[in-house]
């Protein structure tokens, strides 16, 4: 095992080992394609700019031309790797979907009349609200997303063409009572905490909406005591969080299903932006992340998912169920690998339930491969992957075994809320989304002074200057070649993976340019 783990921890190559015989590339690798390796549909890229892009010696940063558009004028920059696989392994989607009523869904409640309430919202768009049909109305959905893979572009591509179909469907399951939410004055949309459902039927939610909505805030005088609530009471914006984790889940079912007839290589992380009625949903699973720059404040809105940010989630799974580490692993941490002439001494772990350290009598068990191991960048679970959140991985298993490493790996999203209304935003507040090839090599800190002074030099009237502060962002964390090797600044090594930005400027979230 321990030759075994040895050959596969000398394999390892960012997030996962390179070209390891996990047996779903091998058996999958007949099959045909579901969706082609491509880059960002956004980018308008010819098959000469694609196959150019993928040169590991000059790594070209691509970004947006200025002749094409995202939502809110969002910048966007990307470049390849340094060799580690022959492709980039980043994807990016952003779109913006009106979600509709599914065809035959329950018909819509009643609804006090909304026509004048929904001419005093700024354009009825800023918030999301737009009419569509003479019958039907939809809610506008702004979603920007990055994925980044690994042991193969199949799962990321997919993801980027998908998902964002599963989050329309969920949404859809909840488009009366986010419509109802949209309908209230604008002035009391921003005050979420005060609107509040309660569970059970679809038709029940619409009218609890309803009638909070037209009874005013907490404390008014038509409020109802709290008393009146037998049922928990669920803000809205939990309804959201709650259809995001669900279009997660079922991505990750739809790749496991489809992996029998589609060659869907590897496995990937997942960040997404979703604005909807006002705010934006941060939804992260893996090691990317966001930022928000608000009048020079930095404002994380999202964190990572590692073995060393999940250790006791992973160790507890270890220890209730003990097949899943195969006899080779432990679930206790030590600080180094235990060798058998220390067998009765004693040592310092931890277990799921510590965050510090105690000492503990070395025992046979304790000698089996820790179930994480390594620190920072170099832990892995299973001496196998770096990341424990994404999509995918579900034939993943531990190099030269029959150890699967999915159960310990979750679809499942962390999601935080960013509510736009409540704060002004000015041309130079942005949200800064980045695949952890930018910070690896760049801290909050220095992407957000890169960022500020950046557009401090631009003309603010310039819609192209985000995207131009996002090839400045990956310029910096790339770095130049020189001496055989990338380098930025105090000649630091510069980033070696592949590298993708959004900078979204938040300005336009009331106002869509
Ligand atoms: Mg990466």
């Amino acid at each position: 095992m321990l030759t075994r783990v040895k050959s596969a921890v000398a394999g390892f190559v960012g997030g996962i080992m390179a070209g390891a015989p996990d047996g779903e590339q091998l058996s999958g690798a007949e099959l045909p394609h579901k969706f082609p390796y491509m880059r960002p549909a956004f980018l308008g890229l010819s098959p000469d700019e694609i196959e150019c892009s993928a040169d590991h010696i000059a790594r070209p940063i691509l970004i947006l031309k200025e002749t094409k558009r995202l939502p809110w004028a969002t910048g966007y920059a990307e470049v390849i790797n340094a060799g580690k696989s022959a492709l980039n392994e980043d994807q990016a989607c952003c779109e913006v979907i009106m979600v509709r009523k599914k065809p035959g869904g329950p018909s819509t409640p009643s609804k006090t009349p909304t026509a004048k309430r929904r001419s005093s919202l700024p354009n009825g768009e800023g918030l999301g609200l737009r009419e569509s049909s003479q019958e039907s109305e939809g809610l506008i959905l702004h979603y920007w997303a990055l994925f980044d893979g690994h042991a193969g572009s199949g799962a990321a591509v997919m993801a980027s063409k998908v998902l964002q179909q599963h989050i329309v469907e969920q949404l859809q399951d909840i488009l009366d009572v986010l419509r109802n939410l949209a309908s209230l004055p604008p002035t009391v949309l921003g005050e979420e905490p005060n609107h509040q459902v309660t569970p059970g039927t679809h038709r029940a939610l619409t009218r609890a909406a309803s009638l909070r909505g037209a009874a005013g805030a907490p404390g008014s005088p038509c409020t109802p005591p709290p008393r009146f609530f037998t049922e928990k009471k669920i803000q809205h914006e939990s309804l959201v969080i709650g259809a995001l984790e669900n279009a997660f889940k079922e991505m990750d079912t739809q790749i496991e299903r489809e992996k029998a007839v589609y060659n869907i290589s590897g496995g990937c992380t997942a960040l997404v932006v979703a604005f909807i009625l006002g705010k934006l949903y941060v939804a992260n699973a893996g090691d990317s992340r966001a930022i928000i720059i608000r009048n020079g404040e930095i404002i994380p809105v999202s964190a990572e998912f590692t073995p060393e940010s999940e250790r006791q989630r992973l160790q507890f799974l270890g220890f209730m169920q003990p097949h899943l580490l195969g006899g080779e692993f432990t679930h206790l941490e030590f600080p180094r690998r235990v060798q058998r002439k220390e067998l009765g001494k004693k040592m310092l772990y931890r277990d799921f339930t510590m965050t510090g350290w105690a000492y503990k009598t070395i025992e046979d068990e304790d000698l089996r491969f820790p179930l994480i191991y390594g620190e920072g960048k170099k832990a892995r679970v299973m001496a196998t992957i770096g990341v424990t959140r994404g999509l995918g991985d579900h034939d993943l298993k531990v190099h030269d075994s029959n150890i699967y490493i999915k159960p310990f790996l979750s679809c499942c999203p962390e999601v935080r809320v960013y509510n736009l209304t409540q704060y002004e935003h000015g041309a130079d507040d942005v949200l800064v989304m980045g695949t952890d090839g930018l910070w690896d090599v760049l801290s909050n800190e220095e992407v957000a002074e890169s960022v500020i002074t950046f557009l401090a030099n631009c003309d603010p009237d310039d819609l192209h200057r985000y995207t131009m502060a996002a090839q400045d962002l990956v310029m910096r964390a790339r770095g130049v070649l020189r001496d055989r090797g990338w380098r930025i600044t105090n000649d630091r090594l510069g980033s070696g993976d592949d590298i993708s930005v959004y900078i979204i400027p938040l300005m336009y979230g009331n106002r869509q340019p």
